[in-house]
């Protein structure tokens, strides 16, 4: 393949022929941009300027399109950019919305843990107070007897 079939191709190529060389771009909507052509080969074996692939022309658009700062290609017209950065925005705030429910969201799950936690040691609690038959008062009054006991059999045995 020969230099002109290349270019007729919508290659810049000129790397090959006489070293690294600059190449004038244009962009979509008309800005130069001078780079040394990168050649990249796909897969299937077919190989392409990276910039010709992503929009770039080696002659300037008859027709420049309007460059997005909002996904950073370009757009057919003015008013594709408007819906692009608005969709970004959107897009934004809803992502905001998000993480902030999902913040919440973990912070009243560690809430509810320990409320459970809690809740747990309450029900233990309660379920002994049931055993001793009355209030916790009863329960700890029994706990003491128990306790007044055990010391008086421990000291009969030592006796
Ligand atoms: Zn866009």
């Amino acid at each position: 393949m020969n230099k002109a079939n290349l270019q007729s191709q919508g290659f810049a190529l000129a790397s090959v022929w006489g070293g690294p060389q600059k190449v004038r771009y244009y962009a979509p909507d008309g800005r130069v941009k001078e780079e040394i052509p990168e050649i990249r080969e796909r897969q299937d074996g077919v190989v392409y300027d990276v910039l010709l692939a992503q929009g770039y022309t080696l002659t300037l658009p008859e027709n420049p399109k309007p460059h997005c700062d909002g996904c950073g290609n370009w757009h057919n017209t003015g008013e594709e950019v408007k819906q692009c950065i608005g969709r970004k925005r959107v897009n934004a705030e809803r992502w905001e919305r998000f993480a902030k429910k999902k913040l919440k969201q973990a912070d009243t799950q560690a809430l509810e843990d320990k409320i459970s936690r809690l809740e747990e040691q309450l029900g233990r609690l309660l379920a002994r107070e049931e055993k001793t038959g009355g209030s916790l008062n009863g329960f700890l009054l029994q706990r003491e007897a128990n306790e007044t006991e055990l010391s008086k059999t421990s000291t009969e045995h030592r006796g």
